[in-house]
């Protein structure tokens, strides 16, 4: 090994503390985890020189490969101009353009206001907020009672403590139960329509994430069922939050995932792939009937107090742009559908070869292969036969990480069919490494 890792590894493993890790694994001495050191397109390099395809766009974040010169250029000018100034109290040129850019991506006088922050857990945050305060501003008191959420079971938000509060993850909550948001889980759309009257008028707003639950190892909802929701929301007086923290931006083939169900939602939240994956920077969209809700004198008390240091950051909203703009001028989004079926197919024979492939589950660059004995039962969770795969596929040149025994593969969406191609050849070889 060489000094660059050993320094970077010896740091590492003496001051830092890594999320969703047991520490007491990660420092042990036989761990020896890769210190990422450079990018390019769906490439990373690490500290010994070796490359990988970044099967998971550094968690779900990277859209048009690492160091895209439009991208760097963006920062790069941005920063010579200014890097941060505050967004309470003043603003900036390309915070605007920018509202302007994402509320024009949706059909005019749905989602027309834009309220910045951080990351996928604080544009989650907003939206819960700006809902329940909005029921308590209105006049009719029966508002006033709406301050329940509804989340589906086994979703994922966020970390925060307001966003993890909706969270349906079990292990990731439990320690916290008691604080954070009132919260009803439902496993589907029947077991929310059987809800009594009685509670729905205590319900503020409904969270799902639009067409596939990302942690929830790449759980698919039905054809139709988010644009079912959208119809009974709207019946019942209950928001609609969408959290496109994953599915945004081109994602599961088109640029939102609402847009396949042709709806809109009260708040639209996204994060990871706004600025390309590349600065934190989130946005919450929202309706001009909540903006208005919050709109009065001083006095009347209605502002929304809620904001961070870097809301707005500059440097992100210039990488944001220069995304969006990669959008419009190049083939991307246009591509996806080839690209996406060439996956599938790749993958079709690849569970044919392999037994242990139980199922593939897959909506645009976003894919789960689920991983089982070849009788269809479970591997022991301890075994953590997912780890030990993708630890192969890692021998092999290929990142990503699996869920469980769901190994998720969501590549940059730049991706070109010879590195899919590249990600095939290395699971099939982790998956013979594995059960041979
Ligand atoms: C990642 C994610 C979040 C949280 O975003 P952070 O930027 O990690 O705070 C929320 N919702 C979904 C669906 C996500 O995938």
């Amino acid at each position: 090994m060489n000094t660059l890792s050993q320094t970077a590894i010896d740091n590492d493993k003496r001051y830092c503390w890594h999320p969703f890790t047991q520490q007491q694994d990660w420092c042990a001495p036989e761990n020896n985890p890769l210190m990422i050191a450079r990018g390019h397109g769906c490439w990373l390099w690490d500290t010994e020189g070796n490359k990988y395809l970044d099967g998971n766009s550094s968690i779900w974040t990277n859209i048009h490969g690492h160091c895209h010169p439009v991208i760097s250029q963006a920062i790069k000018n941005q920063l010579d101009i200014i890097a941060h100034s505050s967004f309470l109290g003043f603003g900036h040129p390309l915070a605007g353009e920018l509202a302007a850019k994402l509320v024009s991506l949706f059909p005019p006088r749905t989602l027309e206001r834009v309220f910045f922050s951080d990351d996928g857990s604080t544009a989650m945050e907003v939206a819960l907020k700006l809902s329940l305060q909005y029921r308590i501003q209105q006049k009719d008191p029966a508002q006033h009672k709406r301050c329940h959420f509804i989340a589906m079971d086994n979703c994922y938000h966020g970390d925060t403590l307001g966003a993890a509060s909706l969270g349906g993850v079990s292990t990731f909550f439990e320690k916290f139960q008691g604080v954070g948001h009132l919260c009803h889980h439902v496993a589907d759309l029947n077991t929310l329509f059987a809800l009594p009257q009685e509670h729905l008028d205590t319900v503020s707003a409904l969270v799902i994430e639009p067409l596939v639950q990302g942690v929830n190892q790449i759980h698919l909802w039905s054809k139709g069922m988010l644009s079912t929701l959208r119809q009974w929301t709207q019946e019942h007086g209950i928001h609609l939050i969408l959290d496109e923290v994953m599915t945004g931006f081109g994602r599961t083939g088109t640029l939102f995932a609402c847009m396949q169900e042709s709806i809109t939602p009260d708040f639209l939240c996204c994060a990871k792939g706004l600025t390309g994956g590349y600065t934190p920077l989130a946005a919450t969209l929202c309706t001009r009937e909540i903006y208005e809700g919050f709109l009065g004198t001083h006095e009347e008390q209605k502002t929304f107090y809620y904001g961070h240091s870097f809301t707005a950051h500059p440097l992100g909203c210039a990488a944001a742009l220069a995304s969006l703009r990669l959008f419009e001028e190049t083939p991307l989004l246009s591509a996806l559908p080839s690209k996406a079926l060439y996956a599938r197919n790749a993958l079709q024979r690849l569970a044919d070869k392999h037994p242990h492939i139980y199922e593939i589950r897959q909506i645009g660059l976003v894919i789960g292969i689920d991983i089982r004995q070849p009788d269809g039962t479970h591997f022991p969770e301890k075994e953590r036969i997912g780890t030990q795969i993708c630890d192969h596929a890692r021998q092999a040149g290929l990142l990503t990480r699996p869920i469980l025994d769901t190994i998720v593969l969501m590549p940059p969406l730049c991706i070109t069919e010879t590195e899919i191609d590249h990600c095939i050849t290395a699971l099939d070889y982790a998956l013979t490494t594995q059960f041979s």
